[in-house]
């Protein structure tokens, strides 16, 4: 499906962006990986589907290294086509208790760091008029839940960046959408499996369980391999005319 584009997936050394970089491999485009820790083991598992795939270390608080991120993509592949802001932390505290340090992590890397890959992979994807950016919130870029004030107000955020940056790119070949998952098992998550399980005294699975039944009513985890193909499917010419959309993946989360 997705033979002759090149892609650039944030974060995608882990969890849903290492699922959407797989998948679009195996699809047949070109990858550009990003994120923190062990990249080698990726690297070589996603060049087994014989698609070129490489690794760029911007670290995605810093403008600077992004933009870097993103010439490196259009220099290697000499274009890039498809954007995945993935990219993201979590940090639970009450406001009051909630440290400005991880607040401003949280702005720069949810939220902020989408607006300079964005502001970078545009100007060529506008140009070759053809372009597909998806940005990577989730359920609670709808809905809030208490302890996730930051998490909460970039997820959100990334929901308006996403529709204006639609409105300004609807004529132009490029669409722009947001993929919103409920809970996914991925390292971001089990922390909070953790944390859970920690504090009501309780396994693992129960503390799973636990999680999902106050969210989640299909009481079933969204995987990073349905997102993907969400994501492959936003790409492809049966959803051109899809745009500024915040699509929902999470089990009937936010139909409640
Ligand atoms: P994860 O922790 O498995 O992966 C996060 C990725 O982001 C890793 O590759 C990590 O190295 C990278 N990263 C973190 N800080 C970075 C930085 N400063 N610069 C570059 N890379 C950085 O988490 P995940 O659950 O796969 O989350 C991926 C995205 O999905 C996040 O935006 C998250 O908010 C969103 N999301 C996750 C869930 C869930 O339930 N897991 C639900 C909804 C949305």
């Amino acid at each position: 499906m997705l033979k002759g584009k090149t892609a650039l997936v944030t974060g995608s050394t882990s969890g849903i962006g290492l699922g959407i970089a797989r998948t679009f491999a195996a699809q047949g485009a070109q990858v550009m990986l990003n994120g923190f820790g062990d990249f080698e083991a990726p690297l070589a598992e996603l060049r087994q589907t014989g698609a070129k795939v490489v690794y760029h270390g911007a670290d995605m608080s810093r403008p600077e290294q992004i933009a870097d991120m993103v010439r490196a993509c259009e220099a290697e592949f000499g274009s890039c086509d498809i954007l995945v802001n993935n990219a993201g932390i979590q940090h639970v505290a009450l406001v009051e208790n909630f440290p400005v340090e991880r607040w401003d992590a949280i702005i720069a890397i949810n939220l902020s760091s989408a607006f300079h890959t964005m502001r970078a992979a545009l100007p060529g994807m506008k140009a070759r008029r053809w372009g597909r950016i998806i940005n990577v919130a989730s359920a609670h870029g709808l809905v809030a839940s208490a302890q996730k004030s930051a998490y909460v107000a970039a997820k959100h955020g990334i929901v308006g960046l996403t529709k204006a940056a639609a409105l300004e790119c609807a004529t132009s070949g490029v669409t722009v959408n947001a993929i919103c998952p409920g809970w996914v098992l991925t390292p971001l998550v089990q922390k909070q499996v953790d944390a859970r399980a920690a504090t009501d005294g309780v396994t693992d699975d129960e503390a799973k369980r636990r999680l999902l039944q106050e969210k989640q009513p299909s009481l079933q985890f969204t995987t990073p391999e349905q997102l993907a193909d969400l994501c492959v499917f936003l790409c492809t010419d049966a959803a051109k005319n899809v745009m500024g959309q915040a699509w929902a993946m999470d089990g009937g989360w936010t139909a409640q």
